[in-house]
């Protein structure tokens, strides 16, 4: 992997802009805002910019999550994406230019950099960007610890998830050495949720089906839910998971309209089906046992079917 082409790029580099993916969660987030704040150390002159609006406000607590900007500076001259798998989820043009490095861990990964840290074994981007800054040397400030620490605990389901091994801890205990605070950022991702996503919760609960003798489960999420609650497509996140949590379910899927047209899927499997395949066949992407895609101008009943379909083929395969 070009750990030290990542950092003489980014060393040589006059003007950074770190860019997250589309519906950014923490990962992308946490993993860009700590790179800002690393950067920021080593005196660049850098931005975070992520395409979405609104962003999640459940996040806010991030450091310099205020600092966050919509557009790409025309002067920059190097694009460091974060956590994102394929270059359109950016949302960004690509630049003329600029060097793009792709800091990530999907397996999907596309290689769109002209310098690629993919690591798909690793819990989340945060652990390929902390990889990079001690490679390279860099001071890594507190700020960028919680930002990292953060990132770590959302994509790890709290150090639940497959994959989480000896070297994860190992991360988390070097960030908690930097002063990241393990009590503090899980109480800002559990026990800070606004009002709004309560009252979508058991809306969205209510549309709860089960398919292939309850060994799939679905969700969905219709645009006037979200306004009868007062919510955003961010307040969904991650009520995929409740489709998952029942005993005898392996895939779990949640579909959401989008405010553009569309239906968004979020896949969620236990341990046996790879739901990476099967977004990746629908033209998105993500992880085996978390993924997902949008499809457009297919009617709800005829994805669920298609969807059904390739799960029953991965429980069985
Ligand atoms: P979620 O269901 O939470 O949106 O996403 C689950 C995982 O799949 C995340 O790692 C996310 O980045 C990835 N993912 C979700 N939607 C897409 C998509 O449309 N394209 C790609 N490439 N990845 C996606
Ligand atoms: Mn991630």
């Amino acid at each position: 992997m070009d750990y030290r082409r990542a950092r003489e790029a980014i060393e040589n580099a006059r003007y950074v802009t770190i860019v997250g993916h589309l519906n950014p969660d923490a990962d992308t987030l946490g993993t860009g805002l700590g790179l800002w704040w690393i950067l920021k150390e080593m005196g660049k002159r850098v931005d975070a910019v992520y395409m979405s609006h609104p962003l999640p406000q459940m996040l806010s607590f991030l450091p310099a999550f205020g600092k966050i900007k919509h557009a790409v500076d025309a002067r920059s001259d190097l694009i460091l994406s974060v956590d994102c798998g394929s270059f359109d989820r950016l949302g960004i043009e690509r630049p003329e230019k600029a060097v793009v490095v792709n800091i990530d861990h999907h397996r999907s990964n596309t290689a769109y950099g002209d310098i690629d840290l993919v690591e798909p074994d690793y819990s989340c981007a945060a652990e390929v960007a902390f990889r990079l800054a001690l490679s390279a040397g860099w001071d890594i400030p507190r700020s960028a610890a919680i930002n990292f620490y953060t990132a770590l605990i959302s994509d790890t389901g709290y150090f639940g998830y497959e994959g989480v091994n000896a070297r994860v801890f190992d991360f988390a205990k070097a960030l908690l050495q930097l002063g990241a605070d393990a009590e503090w950022s899980a109480r800002m991702l559990r026990e800070n949720q606004p009002l709004c996503k309560m009252r979508l919760l058991p809306k969205v609960l209510e549309t709860l089906t089960l398919h292939l003798q309850g060994r799939a489960a679905g969700l969905h999420v219709t645009r006037r839910m979200l306004e009868s609650a007062g919510a955003t497509v961010n307040e969904t996140d991650d009520m995929v998971n409740y489709a998952r949590a029942l005993a005898t379910v392996e895939v779990g899927f949640l579909i959401r309209e989008e405010e553009a047209g569309g239906l968004k899927v979020s896949l969620r499997s236990k341990s046996k089906a790879d739901v990476g395949r099967i977004a990746v066949a629908f033209g998105g992407g993500g992880h085996i046992r978390a993924a997902g895609f949008t499809v457009y101008g297919m009617e709800h009943d005829m994805l669920v079917e298609k969807l059904l379909y390739m799960i029953k083929e991965e429980i069985e395969a």
